[in-house]
């Protein structure tokens, strides 16, 4: 009998007991979807599920150190992954940018890149950028690799799953009907509502819980870099996280500059103070729409905190949101707090399908929140 375990996070621990015991009565699926909050550990996950597909060892897998062990933590192992990657004409575009001579890149290069990176640290949020997406080729290179398995465990590891786009999608479905033996995918994806359908049914659904706040801590500070100031990790940052450490981290260091900014945001809308705000809004270099949105999530922790200081519940960012004094702005109740959410909810979509510019959403919203209320 091989005994299989699976190491990680107590917060997830039921997730890996039921790998667990799959593994163990050898019906583990072919193909499984890990979906949860961004940054959580999906990916550790489907790292320490390949290892232990992959281990050869005769009694405990993983043993971390046989063949397939290596091949799942190894970053030269382009077959095992398959993640998104910006569209080639994008990618000489920056090869070009980077220096005069050419120095474009093979995809297996970049992939390495990219693998290296998730493996110091499978938690990170901002690795892929926004325009990444996982195409036909990748999966075609992919199933003609299959052909030169040899007779071990194969395991392949879909990160971020929903990127796939349509043709990728219908490639992924026809590899799903006719799966090779002793070959396992393992995806990934925070979004598990933009998959098809058809893929979502076709795998065993396996739903991944936040951690702790202590165990977020503890995560984020372990595999930060080196020369990650750690002090950085305070309860404002952790409560902001939500039980991610990568949210940690992407926020650690914008903390210092995006919460005070958060708070002035609030109190000069409500004090109608526009042109102070909108000069400090462009100081901080927020037209990315991606970097504007996660800027915007800090606001929306900040209201929903405010919310729970009027119910009387544990504030999330402490010091942040009592910098803020409610009190002195009596008129403001949970209603008003209610239609604040809302509002820069709507905001985040609008700059996320680029309705509008990201500093003319920011403003915009600046002269519509608390409407009626100032
Ligand atoms: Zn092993």
């Amino acid at each position: 009998m091989i005994d299989y375990s699976l190491k990680g996070p107590v917060s997830q621990e039921r997730a890996r007991i039921r790998l667990m015991s799959a593994l163990r009565e050898n019906r583990f699926p072919q193909a499984i979807l890990i979906d949860g909050p961004t940054g959580i550990g999906k990916k550790a996950l489907a790292m320490e599920i390949a290892k232990a597909l992959q281990c050869t060892d005769p009694a405990g897998r993983p043993c971390g150190h046989c063949f397939g062990c290596r091949m799942a933590a190894e970053s030269g192992a382009t077959e095992n992954w398959i993640i998104p990657l910006e569209a080639a004409e994008a990618r000489a575009k920056k090869a070009e940018d980077a220096t005069a001579r050419s120095t474009a890149k093979t995809i297996e290069d970049i992939k390495q890149d990219y693998i290296k990176e998730i493996i110091k640290n499978p938690y990170r949020v901002d690795i892929f950028s926004a325009a990444a997406f996982i195409s036909v080729e990748l999966m075609r290179t992919m199933t003609s690799s299959f052909a030169m398995r040899g007779d071990r465990v194969r395991t392949v590891i879909i990160a971020e799953a929903d990127r796939m786009n349509e043709a990728a999608s219908n490639a992924f479905l026809k590899t799903l009907e006719d799966v090779p033996p002793d070959t396992y995918f393992i995806l990934t994806t925070s979004s598990r509502e933009k998959m098809l359908q058809t893929i979502r049914s076709r795998c065993l659904a396996l739903h991944l819980l936040p951690l702790t706040d202590d165990e977020v801590q503890k995560e984020a500070a372990r595999v930060a870099d080196e020369d990650f100031d750690r002090t950085m990790l305070t309860d404002d940052v952790v409560g902001m996280a939500v039980g991610s450490p990568g949210k940690a981290l992407y926020y650690a260091p914008l903390c210092e500059q995006w919460n005070p900014l958060a708070v002035d945001f609030i109190r000069k809308s409500l004090l109608q103070d526009y042109t102070d705000l909108f000069f400090a809004l462009k100081e901080a270099s927020l037209e990315d729409p991606y970097v504007a949105n996660r800027f915007l999530e800090v606001m929306s922790f900040l209201v929903a905190d405010l919310l729970r200081e009027l119910g009387g519940a544990p504030l999330r960012m402490p010091t942040t949101t009592a910098s803020i004094g409610l009190k002195n702005f009596p008129r403001i109740d949970a209603t008003a707090l209610e239609l604040a959410l809302v509002d820069i909810q709507e905001t985040m979509s609008r700059i996320e399908s680029r309705r509008a510019t990201t500093t003319m959403s920011l403003q915009t919203l600046a002269l519509k929140l608390f409407e009626g209320y100032k």
